[in-house]
């Protein structure tokens, strides 16, 4: 990260080691974002307008899209973590990305950013989940992938959709609001250790055909994913689950 006095807008272009070599030889495509606006939410939630380097312009951002940042740590190594682009704008060729905030390097630069910081991104994420527009779509996440969920559902308000999400602070059922459509049924779970017992409840009700995205901390994701498939014999092509987070 550098920072000089004369010009107090910080870039996040940290070497990238081992981690950087890797997503290189898998194809790995490089931009550098730019911060032009910033809506403070919640003391929990923050919202970064970015310019995205002509990345609307070669790439098609469908809803849950999401890019590896790669923040700075006080050693100066690279800190390479998820974010999700939403509400993108291809005339102006911008997107937000939003924070849900915690104790952690990313969210301390999203908490400090102002306009005109810089970061460095790769693009190297999976498929669409959304790519064959599904009949009932089942969400199941938490604060991080709430961003993902909003927006798929603000994208696609014709398709009916099941969401249960896992609260982490007492406040996220005020903040993070779900857009009023029809076709949606949502429901707030503790962070108690209930959540894939209900999450599984809930899929063996949904119709047949759903598609599932699932977006939690690394247990519970690996937990739910094996019970869709295992318990509710669910297709694999129609699960799309991904670890957003890591307890430590
Ligand atoms: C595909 C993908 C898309 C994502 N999109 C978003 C997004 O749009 N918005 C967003 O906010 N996050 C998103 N995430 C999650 C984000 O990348 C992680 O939360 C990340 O660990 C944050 O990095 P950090 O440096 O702040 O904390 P870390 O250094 O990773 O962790 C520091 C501490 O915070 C804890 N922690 C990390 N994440 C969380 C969390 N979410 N809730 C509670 N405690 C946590 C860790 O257990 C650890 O104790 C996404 C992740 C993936 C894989």
């Amino acid at each position: 990260m550098t920072t000089d006095s004369s010009n107090p807008t910080r870039t996040s272009s940290p070497r990238r080691g081992v981690d950087g070599a890797l997503i290189r030889m898998w194809g790995g495509k490089n931009l550098r974002l730019r911060v032009i606006d910033r809506e403070e939410v919640a003391e929990n939630f923050v919202r970064l307008k970015v310019d995205l380097d002509g990345l609307l312009a070669r790439d098609a951002v469908y809803p849950t899209y999401w890019l590896r940042l790669w923040f700075t740590t006080p050693a100066g190594k690279g800190h390479q973590r998820g974010y999700t682009l939403v509400d993108p704008d291809p005339a102006e060729g911008t997107a937000w990305i939003e924070f849900y905030l915690h104790p952690g390097i990313a969210s301390d630069w999203a908490r400090g950013a102002t306009a005109g910081d810089e970061i460095d991104a790769t693009v190297l994420n999976g498929r669409n989940p959304v790519a064959e527009t599904p009949t009932h779509l089942v969400m199941v996440g938490d604060g991080a992938s709430y961003p993902a969920i909003a927006d798929t559902l603000r994208r696609l308000p014709e398709v009916p959709a099941t969401v249960l999400l896992e609260r982490g602070y007492a406040d996220d059922e005020q903040v993070l609001t779900l857009p009023a459509r029809e076709g949606l049924s949502m429901r707030w779970i503790d962070r108690d250790g209930s959540l894939v017992h209900t999450a599984l409840a809930t899929a063996g009700a949904a119709p047949t055909g759903s598609t599932f995205f699932v977006a939690l901390e690394g247990a519970p994701t690996r937990a739910l994913t094996s019970g869709l498939r295992r318990q509710l014999a669910v297709p694999k092509e129609r699960i799309h689950s991904l670890a957003y987070w890591k307890k430590s």
